[in-house]
């Protein structure tokens, strides 16, 4: 068994056990006694996969903590992210007392003052520019109950339209892909554990055994049982370690790949015709709009041989005889400025052959986050804020007009880009767009243009360190809630410690900011379960329908949704029978090709991607902070070999990339596992190691995803004109600028 005890620090003596009040009854799944010590069984703070643990508690404080071997998700395999994310709970910076910005300075200040603060600016902004002018930007990691009180708060209280959240730039594209084919975007249609039995798996641009690690059993198993595993992605990852097959695509040719091998089944007749036809519409126009897709045509964009794009189509085309293919992608193919039409084009493919297209969400929350409000077209249970039924519904539960009701604000990277211009005011909340937006220098440039600028947070991240006020919240041991983990199971999150200092629960901040806004009878709740019984009754009637569950129900194992009534046991397969739309049927499309917003040319002849690693979550606000950082404090370019001989580079050492947008500097990684012609950086560093200075924030028509994953860079020759050291720190300080978060930088060892 893996335990890792917590550190003691400054503070704890704050700390008490929860309160009776908010507290379940007893169950052996919520809590109990282990060896004299009380237990209390949660959900990991970071990815979708949502492991179960018991943290131990003494005297009131939270000690230890294990995998739960029943967890419902993983049945007990967890990664090191999780196991050590009870040491941060007790970190020494964590933020214990509310903070203003006086005379440049971020100072302590009571709840009162800093509450007001807010509440007095955003009106006086309001009033100044009018509603939208004041906008809201949440998190995919915020839990079911959290996500419906910031859209409440930003559609009623400010009454502005402009809300969204970091989620629009990891699930957005693959979202708007599912709702348009299969009518539901639920994320993974069965629960994880059916992966061992499926036919053929294709891992396309998703990492799994680094970024989601305990899933990979499940594609061992239907590996060990004969079934192809194909991973398509630019690096030879670990997940590529235990393929059948890996196809190194070139970043931005996810497209033109997936035509291909569509090409490939159809020229060769090796289509499941008795599937398209009881089970899609739209078949034949995709037929005929591959017909000029050829292995021959696509090589030059996707960056593989023809034979290769053959052999992959073949092999796909012949386990699926045997068994279910299922695609499921990543963000690889979807953070591309064509990432609906690459997620159409996957889910033709996979439907072609019989199989099912679905993503691996990444963050703890990304599938409810995405359906219960914070999203810019949204309101809760994934209705459409331009549809006057589904605004009526809402509007009636939230005991307002209709007509109070705003309309459709800017999407994630809109708003962003209209700070200072039409937006002068921002409550950020569960994000940290300074580290994890693109472009990210021009954002910082923006956000000091702010009148008003409040984060929420548990560390000075940094965009908390920009703010005018920052109101201390909690962690996820220190609230109840719920989360919806990837495979749109609905977990409960106990709470088993109390915010450290003056920090308060998350939902009380919102609730009193609510309330001082003046809608002090839309946010009077007695406590978290009550706030979640008014959330799953909005939902009901509505696509992601929560409105059968409970607490209670919730527990041991979680309840999949569509889950609409007291006795309805939940979906863990919604598409079993019949997709979403009214037909039944997945709506197919022709899906016509582009290439990516910024290629490499003469300037910048490189390609860079970015990602996820092993050692960190999403912009490292957390994991920066604990011991993973000692492993990886500093961002590592992977670069290939020969790529690196032609520039001089070594292993170890420091390289500046740059890209139109700004540059960065990254400790040098030689790796042959990567393609020759792409850098990949992991996007979760800060400062001058923040890859998303030089990222593009071209944007997907119909998502209003971001190109994370591809844009043209080159090796910074500091010889040339042009360029002095100074640049690189100019573009990260300002008058709002913290000290960056220190760490120490480990020696980079020879490969
Ligand atoms: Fe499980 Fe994800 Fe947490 Fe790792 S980070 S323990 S995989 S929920």
């Amino acid at each position: 068994m893996t335990e890792i005890s917590s550190r003691n620090v400054k503070g704890n003596s704050l700390r008490s056990p929860p309160s009776p009040g908010a507290e379940a009854p007893p169950s052996p799944a919520g809590r109990g006694e282990k060896a004299g010590r009380l237990e209390v069984r949660t959900t990991c703070p970071y990815c979708a996969v949502q492991c179960s643990f018991d943290v131990a508690l003494q005297s009131g404080a939270a000690v230890a903590m294990r995998p739960t071997k029943d967890c419902p998700v993983a049945g007990g395999s967890v990664c090191k992210k999780g196991l050590g994310a009870l040491e941060l709970v007790n970190h020494a910076e964590r933020l214990l007392t509310p903070l203003v910005r006086v005379n440049g300075k971020l100072e302590a200040a009571s709840w009162d003052v800093a509450l007001e603060r807010v509440v007095g600016g955003a009106q006086a902004i309001q009033d100044k520019y009018g509603r939208d002018a004041y906008g809201v930007f949440g998190g995919g990691s915020l839990t079911d109950e959290l996500v419906y009180l910031l859209a409440k708060f930003a559609r009623v209280a400010l009454k502005t339209a402009n809300i969204d959240y970091n989620g629009r730039f990891c699930m957005s594209s693959a979202a708007a892909g599912m709702r348009a084919v299969y009518g539901m975007d639920r994320g993974l249609p069965f629960p994880l554990e059916d992966l061992g039995t499926k036919g053929c798996i294709v891992l396309w641009g998703a990492n799994l055994a680094e970024t989601l690690p305990p899933v990979s059993q499940f594609v061992l198993r239907a590996r060990k049982a004969g079934a192809p595993v194909i991973v398509v992605d630019p690096r030879d990852t670990r997940t590529a370690g235990f393929a059948t097959q890996h196809l190194p695509v070139r970043p931005g040719g996810d497209l033109a790949l997936a035509l291909a091998l569509l090409h490939v089944v159809v020229s060769e007749s090796l289509e499941h015709r008795a599937f398209l036809e009881a089970r899609t519409t739209g078949w034949d126009a995709v037929e005929k709009s591959v017909a000029s897709c050829t292995p021959e045509w696509a090589a030059p964009h996707c960056g593989l041989e023809p034979q290769v794009i053959r052999d992959a189509a073949r092999a796909m085309a012949r386990a699926s005889q045997a068994g279910e293919l299922v695609i499921l992608s990543g963000r690889g193919p979807e953070q591309q400025s064509t990432g609906v039409r690459t997620v159409k084009a996957l889910i033709n493919l996979a439907l072609a052959l019989g199989g099912v297209y679905a993503p691996l969400t990444g963050q703890g929350n990304g599938q409810g986050g995405r359906e219960h409000g914070q999203k810019a077209d949204q309101l809760p249970g994934y209705r459409n804020i331009e549809n006057p039924v589904h605004r009526a519904q809402v509007a009636a539960h939230w005991g307002v007009l209709e007509t109070e009701l705003p309309g459709k604000g800017k999407s994630a990277q809109e708003l962003l880009e209209a700070l200072g211009d039409s937006v002068k005011g921002l409550l950020v909340f569960g994000s940290n767009p300074v580290v994890s937006a693109p472009d990210a220098g021009a954002l910082e440039t923006r956000m000091d243009k702010l009148e008003q600028l409040v984060v929420i947070d548990f560390f000075l991240s940094e965009t908390a360190a920009r703010a005018d006020v920052v109101l201390p919240g909690s962690m996820w041991l220190e609230s109840e809630g719920t989360m919806t983990n990837l495979e749109g199971r609905v977990l409960r999150r106990r709470r088993a410690a109390t915010p450290p200092g003056d920090a308060r629960e998350d939902w009380e901040i919102l609730c009193d900011l609510g309330s001082r806004i003046g809608r002090p009878e839309q946010f009077d709740y007695a406590n978290l379960e009550a706030v979640f019984d008014d959330f799953a009754a909005c939902t009901r009637g509505a696509q992601a329908d929560y409105s059968g569950m409970n607490y209670g129900k919730l527990e041991p194992r979680g309840v999949f949704w569509p889950c609409p009534s007291a006795d309805h046991p939940g979906t863990p397969k919604p598409f079993e029978h019949g997709f979403a739309h009214a037909d039944r049927r997945a709506h197919l499309e022709p899906i016509a090709f582009d290439t990516a917003a910024e290629l490499p040319d003469a300037s910048f002849p490189l390609h860079l991607t970015t990602g996820r690693s092993a050692d960190h979550y999403q912009s490292g606000t957390q994991t920066r902070r604990g011991v993973a950082n000692t492993k990886t404090p500093r961002a590592v370019a992977e670069v290939h070999p020969d790529t690196a001989a032609r520039h001089h580079l070594e292993h170890g050492s420091t390289v500046t990339l740059e890209t139109r947008r700004g540059r960065g500097e990254f400790l040098v990684a030689l790796s042959p596992k990567i393609r020759a012609d792409t850098v990949f950086v992991p996007f979760h560093h800060a400062g001058v190691e923040a890859v998303n200075r030089l990222t593009n924030a071209a944007l997907d028509p119909t998502s209003r995803m971001p190109e994370f994953k591809v844009c043209a860079v080159r090796v910074h020759d500091p010889s040339s004109a042009g360029f002095s050291s100074t640049d690189l720190s100019s573009t990260s300080l300002s008058s709002r600028t913290p000290p960056a978060i220190t760490s120490s930088q480990s020696k980079w060892g020879k490969p």
